[in-house]
């Protein structure tokens, strides 16, 4: 069999699904080959001479994308569909939730496996790239915000006088927020934080913030909130309105805010209105994680800073990719432990078990059509 991992393609993706020290384990049976397709790991730190000592040949995105099992970071692009070859197994964020993206990849003839539907379960831990990556944009985002706003994020006493350390309020806390509440520690900064999931309030305290509770109204609203399989589920518009003058009233007195809400396949829900940046301080900053899904913050720009009243919000998407060497570090070791499943690294045995739990949930097309899920 050959292993292909071609170099990514779409606008600042930064990563690469295989790492030096990955390849030397896919490569170590001996009984497959593996191709880096040239300079797929440079904008990750990772040369194609330590791809080759550990064992790769260095190849075109041709002879990459036309490999027996294709791994990769992003869904490929309309370029790259042509070249993969039917039958092939391909592994990535295939973005499955967009029904023209899977049509295209499953058009192709691939065994598409889509790592965003892998299951929460404890054996699936070690492959979960959605928490991976969601813990370097929770880093990432504090550290934007500390670099956008113009005061020091810790208490400081100085022979010129003390410095008051930052508010920071922190709404959604799951893996990016509680990662952004234990940056924001780190740097010194006063820690508040908010989720619709009622579980999460001990994992808040226990990091040193304190929890903003939206109280719910009734037991259904108690219900919706718990979620499902880990996730989130949209709140009744009275809840979200409740946690709007709430928040409200909180961001009044905040200087950095980071929104990291999110349920799945669904769009971001707003949590702040423009009327709430409006009523921020000048100089507070915003940091909108969600802004690749339509973001918590009205107001907030794909790729860009605005400034609005004198408050900067933070839209960058891909905060992964700004973490280049550790996202690709991270996110190769969970698509080996994918492969694991199927791909024995001491053997070199490759036998899918369609029956697995965790590969019936991700694969969403083979044999030229979509899966369909229930
Ligand atoms: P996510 O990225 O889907 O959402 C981020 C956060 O936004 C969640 O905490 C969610 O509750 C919150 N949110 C959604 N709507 C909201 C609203 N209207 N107001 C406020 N907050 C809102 O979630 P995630 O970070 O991927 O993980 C969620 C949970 O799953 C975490 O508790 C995590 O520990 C758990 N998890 C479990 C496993 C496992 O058991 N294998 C693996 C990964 C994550």
């Amino acid at each position: 069999m050959i292993i292909g991992i071609p170099r990514e393609t779409r606008a600042g993706e930064t990563r690469v699904a295989a790492t030096p020290e990955t390849v030397k384990k896919l490569a170590a049976s001996g009984a497959h080959s593996l191709v880096v397709e040239a300079g797929a790991g440079s904008a990750s730190s990772l040369p194609d001479s330590d791809f080759q000592a550990a064992g790769a040949r260095i190849g075109s995105a041709e002879e990459a994308l036309a490999a027996d099992i294709v791994l990769k970071v992003r869904a490929p692009t309309a370029e790259e569909l042509p070249r993969l070859k039917r039958g092939a197994m391909l592994i990535g964020l295939l973005n499955p939730f967009d029904a023209a993206t899977l049509a295209s990849v499953a058009a192709t003839g691939v065994s598409g496996y889509a790592l965003e539907w892998l299951p929460r379960i404890s054996r699936a831990q070690s492959m979960d790239v959605l928490s991976s990556q969601a813990n370097i944009a929770g880093y990432k985002a504090v550290i934007l915000a500390a670099n956008t706003y113009s005061r020091f994020m810790p208490m400081l006493m100085t022979a010129a006088g003390t410095v008051k350390a930052a508010r920071v309020l922190i709404l959604g806390v799951g893996v990016a927020g509680l990662q952004a509440i234990a940056t924001a520690k780190r740097l010194g900064a006063v820690i508040e934080a908010s989720d619709v999931r009622p579980s999460v309030k001990d994992q808040v305290e226990s990091l040193g913030a304190k929890w903003v509770d939206v109280p719910y109204a009734n037991d259904e609203e108690r219900k919706i909130a718990e979620g499902v399989g880990g996730y989130a589920r949209p709140m009744p518009p009275e809840w979200m309105a409740r946690q709007g003058e709430i928040i409200h009233e909180r961001c009044k007195s905040v200087d950095i805010l980071i929104t990291t809400a999110l349920i799945p396949g669904r769009p971001a829900p707003k949590l702040i209105k423009a009327a709430t940046v409006a009523a921020m301080k000048p100089g507070a900053v915003i940091v909108d994680l969600a802004v690749e899904q339509g973001g918590n913050v009205e107001g907030s720009v794909l790729d860009q800073i605005v400034t609005k009243n004198g408050v900067k919000i933070v839209g960058f998407g891909n905060l992964p990719a700004l973490v280049a060497t550790d996202a690709s570090g991270l996110y190769a070791r969970n698509v080996l432990n994918f492969l694991a499943l199927s791909l024995n690294a001491k053997s070199g045995e490759f036998v899918v078990p369609k029956d697995d739990e965790i590969i019936k949930a991700t694969l969403v097309c083979e044999n030229g059509a979509v899966v369909p899920k229930s």
